[in-house]
């Protein structure tokens, strides 16, 4: 389980994202596509923090970004 699940927030923008679904080959734990087919975050998130942002950092249009909190990383 990610370490500090309760304080990650994963954001899908989703007039971004092109439906490529290489986030779900990352971490398919935490996302899904929907019947358009764009991306979804999956309840509950079973994904490690890292495979979380490894599908971030491969998403190839950047519609996916990560919080930690108060900051944005
Ligand atoms: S990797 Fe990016 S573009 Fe591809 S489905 Fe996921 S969010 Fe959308």
């Amino acid at each position: 389980m990610p370490e500090s699940d309760s304080a990650l927030k994963i954001l899908i923008d989703r007039d971004v994202c092109m439906g490529s679904g290489v986030c779900l080959v990352y971490a398919p734990g935490t996302f899904a596509q929907d019947s358009e087919p764009k991306a979804v975050l999956v309840d509950p998130i079973t994904d490690s923090v890292e495979q979380i942002r490894v599908a971030v950092e491969a998403c190839p249009t950047g519609a996916l970004s990560i919080s930690t909190g108060e900051e944005g990383v």
